[in-house]
């Protein structure tokens, strides 16, 4: 009987420790998926609204950006307007600067930005408020790729560095975030964030006053080519 009870004894012991092991394992598992499900959803829109051809081609150009960057103070109130152009209409270069204009200027000394799995940045072009003495960039990855595959990241450096930022950020590799370590080059950079992640990124708006034109991109190997636009002070 006594030998019995110690049994049963043990036998509870290690169901509830079995038990109590799993409940931890799930809570894990379900506190994971939590920010890809909401990414999921964002996702699934991204893709249906966003063709998968050479779209980020079509925002490259620069220089609309800077044109559209007169217009910061108009576009500044509709918040809603900025999310809608961000993400219905990457095919529209001028739609999209509207967008990212409205996004800066209606964020203040701030703008959310996101980068997603077909490798694109919804905002081409930053116009810092030159009342901001700092700014912040918050990045979202909206996919769902992991950071090894699709990792994003927003590095800002002068136009005129940006290559060789870029090719010594690659050379640094996946450990360093595709960053130089040290590199006095670079104005501001976010860590390299996966699919569903965030970061942010707060930097002196001064450091870009003059020296420019400055640009951001994401030092991903490969990526900086479709993934980069214009930050200046207006
Ligand atoms: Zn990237």
């Amino acid at each position: 009987m006594k030998l019995h009870a110690s049994l049963l004894a043990a036998a509870c012991a290690l169901a509830l420790s079995a038990c109590g092991g799993e409940s931890r394992d799930a809570a894990d598992t379900a506190a994971t998926p939590t920010p890809t499900t909401t990414s999921a959803a964002d996702g699934s829109t991204g893709a249906a609204t966003s063709p998968a051809t050479d779209t980020t081609a079509g925002q490259m150009p620069g220089d609309a950006s800077t044109t559209a960057a007169g217009d910061m103070g108009g576009t500044a109130g509709t918040t809603g307007a900025t999310t809608d152009a961000g993400t219905a209409a990457p095919s529209d270069a001028a739609t999209a600067d509207t967008g990212s204009q409205a996004a800066a200027g209606a964020g203040g000394c701030s703008i959310d930005m996101e980068g997603n799995d077909r490798m694109q940045f919804n905002v081409n072009s930053i116009v810092v408020p030159s009342s901001c003495t700092q700014f912040t960039i918050n990045l979202t990855h909206t996919g769902q790729l992991p950071e090894a595959a699709m990792g994003h990241n927003v590095v800002i450096t002068s136009t005129s560095n940006m290559a060789a930022v870029s090719a010594d950020g690659i050379a640094a590799g996946a450990s360093a975030g595709y960053v130089k370590s040290g590199d006095d080059r670079i104005i501001a950079a976010t860590e390299m964030i996966g699919g569903g992640e965030s970061t942010s990124v707060t930097f002196d708006v001064s450091k870009i006053k003059d020296g420019g034109p400055y640009q951001f991109f994401c030092s991903f190997p490969g990526h900086a080519a479709l993934m980069k636009g214009t930050i200046s002070v207006g």
